[in-house]
């Protein structure tokens, strides 16, 4: 069944066949509920199931994960876990580049 307006905005819904990516990567088109204001997609609980699914597949389940910034000297210091690493291919003694992106946001670039 459809909503007839967003939750977020009061906007428009309609029902469409949409794009999901999880950390960049793409994984396929699938049904949802998108407002056509706002652009909120909202996927039903057999949808969710079956993106986590695909996630899974391609490796990229539970790849957004917590942690707890410590202390090296004058730096902070963040630990990239190994499946990150992995995903991306990070390896130690690599340089990479460090910086924010806005306010609350630090992209690393390998
Ligand atoms: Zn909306």
């Amino acid at each position: 069944m459809i909503r007839g307006k967003c939750d977020e905005c009061g906007g428009k819904i309609v029902a469409m066949k949409t794009d999901f990516s999880l950390f960049g990567v793409s994984l396929g088109k699938f049904p949802a509920e998108v407002c056509t204001k706002c652009g909120e997609k909202v996927f039903t609980e057999d949808v969710s199931d079956e993106i986590d699914k695909v996630a899974k597949e391609k490796g990229l389940w539970g790849l957004g994960v917590k942690t707890t910034v410590g202390k090296v000297g004058d730096s902070l210091d963040i630990r990239i876990n190994r499946r990150i690493a992995d995903f991306v291919g990070l390896q130690k003694g690599q340089t990479v580049l460090v910086h924010p992106e806005g306010k609350n946001k630090i992209v690393i670039t390998t």
